[in-house]
């Protein structure tokens, strides 16, 4: 057993999900039956009679596997009335006796009929951890995304509350915990003093138990154990250095003498006087200052602030932004201006007809100031709120404008948190009534047990990051957040700038309310916009590398004014392409089929889609030739060439590259907010929902290249990108202006950005996507097939291909080779099919079967397939 579970380790790389990805040899499709094939004691059909007539005897478990449905096992005697609805119970499982830990989801009395079922091994909980609600809820997402329910739950569970025998266990930090007189519990404490993790499946060995489990589980409650996973895991929320008077210079008569001794420190003096200003020190209701606030009212301050450090004034506090952020209940509420609140009417006449409403209002129009009224609202009549966000990272402005408002009541959630964090927050939402009513999180927040959800507010509704990649479920936020509202009778609002086709489709058609909000906010009014022929620039020599003449001379002009700018340009790295002048030939990833960038930074050339590393050629390998050319450019080469252009500007980039650290993101961006950066040049993570007072220059570098993708949604997010980053210009009050540099600048949808035009891009779009049958006239499942071998990959896929032919016709396309057609030495074939509005459920089911005939016997059995439904 051991060496078994030695190669299941390797194989699966420790990780739980990884785990249940990869059922190690392809698929594990459905043989025929949902129930467990038996292992062990086998109770006798006299038994099973006996027990059917008493209270409920069969258990519907959700597994985490891959294998559809729900498993049924038999609840003994001596566990019922322990076992319920809700709890998980240890199982053992498939060939191996793997043990696992499952979710009861029905007990009942029919029997399945099955000649031998195993039993329930042992509960591991006297209350539920996860509701009935949350339960229909995977059963919607597992059925709409073609995948298991033991997908769904290890996505939604946190990785603390799923135990399986390849569960890694860790001793706790800290002092060895005192003897306890059970000598099961000493013998595994004392095993993890030697060694540094033990599977679940070797603590069984050691202490002699079949099913350790409910042992572990009392260990991790009590806190002598942890699971692996968790180790490493050492988020801290992010905090921001505070300016605190030291407690010798506080009250009138201190800070009078104290004002005496600056006298000839005149900057120190102003820092002080603006100090106690914004901090109210002389009125009842003093408040924290934060370091940046402080010295955005005093020109280049610093200096003056770390003096009067040194002099013991002040000290510097870390503290986490808005904890004990001003006290609002002085400041009053902002008021809603009369297009706000014709808005905020909208939205609300909508509601008792139209669930969702979709809410399109311009950027910086105020919309985050209705969400707000509309939690109030929910708040105030007990029910609870989730926030939506498409990237959590990049959000910490509005969650601390929500905790301003809603205090502790707001509650985030998000991968970054660590395992224990998200589970406190699960137990508390389960547990605790007046738990956090607003959570504010990224997609995974929507599996979070909810009770009495009011309102789902989805931001940025068209961003695609709302779609999960991978693993399954391969789910769609902004689509699951309608079906989990619908479950809770709450409502659903959509907000964006840019809403995606086809949430405006399903406005116009009456499925969701409409309502709009057009105008900015205050004195600030949508930016101009204009376009930069590129090709004619370079003709008249009025190009500087890749910027043209008038950006450059716009950025300098915004840089005088002591404004700020941001620079798009959607490709990392330095240059995307080496290539041979005299062959062409051009460098690949040995394991993928896609070319290397180069980045300088470590003078080497990256696969972005396996990351591996390669050192740069001197020359080519098909010809020898030594003349290699460089082909396009990054945000790396960016950020150099305007570092040698304007060598005083204070310039940093944005990038995957350059927010690898945890807290990395956060500095950079809090550090243009300061104002102590002058440019900020990045890919599509500075196009999103950023608010910066200070910005009046956006510059799109290269336009063409987001318009030649070849993707049936390129020129939507083309325009979703471009129209949103123009967006983060002129938030304010100094007006903004976004200049687009293309070659073709005459496309239509630069047009129809330079018109901030979002109808428009509607309307040209949707006859478009008609014609071909695309969404939203349709719904895509995309069918990856992945092998090693590519003939292998190119049979299975001629496979599919036959088998659903004969239903889909032409809506089934492929098999073809992605546009990068091998990843990690695995060769793919994607099908693409095209299923009918009207009838998807009864197309996937003809999918489902057709899968089941290809891949689940046969020669195709060790093909990976992947099945992902409404593909980003
Ligand atoms: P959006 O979410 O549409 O981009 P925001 O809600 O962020 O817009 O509003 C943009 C800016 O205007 C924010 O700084 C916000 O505080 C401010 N603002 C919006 N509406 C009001 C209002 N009615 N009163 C005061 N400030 C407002
Ligand atoms: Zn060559
Ligand atoms: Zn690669």
């Amino acid at each position: 057993m051991r060496a078994l579970l030695h190669v299941f380790r390797s194989a699966l790389g420790g990780s739980l999900r990884a785990f249940l990805r990869i059922p190690a040899a392809g698929h594990a499709w459905p043989k025929g039956s949902r129930h467990v094939r038996p292992a062990g004691t086998t109770p006798s059909r006299e038994a099973l009679d006996k027990l059917a007539h008493a209270v409920p005897t069969f258990a519907d478990i959700i597994l985490p596997t891959a294998a559809p449905g729900t498993f049924t096992y038999l609840v003994p005697e001596g566990l019922m009335g322990e076992v319920g609805e809700g709890h998980r119970v240890v199982v053992s499982f498939g060939q191996g006796r793997k043990l696992l830990s499952g979710l009861v989801v029905r007990l009942h009395t029919e029997d399945p009929g099955l000649s031998d079922i195993k039993s329930v091994l042992s509960c591991l909980d006297t209350v539920p951890i996860v509701s009935s609600k949350q339960v229909r809820f995977w059963e919607r997402m597992a059925a709409h995304y073609m995948c298991s329910l033991g997908e769904v739950m290890l996505a939604a569970v946190p990785g603390q509350l799923v135990l399986t025998s390849t569960t890694k266990l860790i001793a706790a930090g800290g002092e060895r915990p005192a003897w306890s007189g059970d000598p099961r519990r000493d013998a595994l404490l004392d095993m993890l003093g030697l060694r540094n993790e033990i599977t679940l499946a070797e603590a069984a060995e050691l202490t002699g138990m079949r099913d350790p489990m409910p042992l572990v589980k009392r260990m991790l409650d009590e806190g002598s154990l942890l699971i692996a996973e968790e180790i490493g895991d050492t988020y801290r929320p992010r905090t921001v250095p505070y300016v605190v008077l030291v407690e010798d210079h506080a009250g009138e008569q201190a800070l009078h003498a104290l004002f005496d001794t600056l006298e000839r420190a005149p900057k120190q003096l102003e820092v002080l006087m603006r100090f106690i200003e914004q901090g109210r020190c002389l009125s009842d209701t003093p408040r924290p200052v934060t370091r940046s606030e402080l010295l955005r009212t005093v020109e280049g301050g610093a200096a003056a602030l770390a003096a009067l450090v040194k002099r013991g004034v002040f000290r510097i506090e870390e503290h986490e932004p808005g904890s004990d952020a001003p006290d609002r209940k002085a400041v009053p509420l902002p008021e809603l201006t009369a297009p706000q609140q014709a808005a905020l009417d909208q939205v609300r006449a909508a509601f008792p007809t139209h669930p969702t409403v979709l809410l399109h209002g311009v950027t910086s129009s105020g919309k985050t100031e209705l969400y707000m009224e509309l939690i109030t609202e929910q708040l105030a009549a007990g029910r609870q709120v989730l926030y939506l966000l498409p990237e959590i990272a990049l959000t910490a402005q509005i969650i601390g404008r929500l905790r301003a408002r809603f205090k502790e009541r707001v509650a985030v959630f998000h991968s970054r948190l660590t395992a224990r964090e998200r589970t406190e927050l699960w137990l508390r939402l389960l547990r605790d009534p007046a738990a956090p009513t607003v959570v504010v999180g990224a997609r995974s927040a929507l599996l979070l047990p909810f009770d009495r959800l009011g309102l789902v507010i989805v931001d940025e509704e068209h961003d695609p990051s709302y779609k999960q990649q991978d693993p399954a479920p391969r789910y769609h936020a902004r689509d699951m957040a309608t079906v989990l509202a619908e479950l809770h009778g709450a409502c659903t609002l959509l907000g964006s700038a840019t809403p995606s086709m086809e949430s405006m489709y399903n406005a116009r058609r009456g499925k969701f309310g409409h309502a709009e909000l057009l105008v900015r906010h205050g004195r600030s009014v949508l930016p101009t916009v204009e376009r930069i022929d590129i090709a004619e620039a370079q003709r008249r020599k009025r190009m500087n590398g890749h910027f043209s003449q008038d950006l450059l001379e716009a950025i300098t002009a915004t840089l005088a004014r002591r404004e700020q700018v941001i620079l798009f340009q959607n490709r990392r790295g330095y240059v995307p392409v080496w290539q041979c002048e005299t062959c062409g030939w051009v460098p690949e990833c040995a394991h993928c089929d896609v070319s290397l960038t180069y980045h300088k930074q470590d003078h080497g050339l990256h696969c972005h889609y396996c990351g591996r590393a390669y050192p740069p050629p001197a020359h080519c390998s098909a010809c020898g030739s030594p003349r290699l050319r460089m082909l396009g450019f990054g945000t790396e080469k960016i950020e150099e060439d305007l570092t040698l252009l304007l060598p005083e500007a204070r310039i940093a980039r944005l990038d995957q590259d350059t927010t690898r650290g945890k807290h990395a993101l956060e500095r950079l961006l809090a550090r243009f907010s300061e104002g102590g950066l002058d440019v900020l040049i990045g890919t599509q993570m500075v196009t999103k929902g950023l608010d910066f007072g200070n910005v009046s220059l956006v510059g799109i570098l290269n336009a063409d290249q987001l318009l030649r993708y070849p993707d049936l949604r390129a020129h939507e997010r083309a325009f979703h990108l471009m129209a949103q980053v123009a967006g983060r210009s002129g938030r304010r009050d100094a007006p903004g202006k976004v200049l687009i540099q293309a070659r073709d600048i005459a496309h239509p949808i630069i047009g129809l950005v330079v018109a901030h035009d979002v109808n428009g891009m509607y309307e040209r779009e949707l006859p478009l996507r008609q014609a071909h049958g695309y969404p939203p006239f349709s719904r895509l499942v995309r069918i990856t097939l992945k092998h090693r071998v590519e003939e292998r990959v190119v049979l299975a896929g001629e496979a599919l291909a036959r088998v659903v032919a004969p239903w889909f016709g032409e809506r089934a396309l492929g098999p073809e080779p992605p546009l990068v057609a091998r990843v990690r030495d695995l060769h793919l074939r994607t099908v693409l099919l095209k299923l009918d509005r009207g009838n998807y459920q009864r197309e996937k089911a003809v999918l489902a079967t057709a899968l089941e005939r290809t891949f689940g016997m046969g020669d195709h059995r060790s093909v990976r397939v992947v099945v992902d439904v409404d593909p980003g």
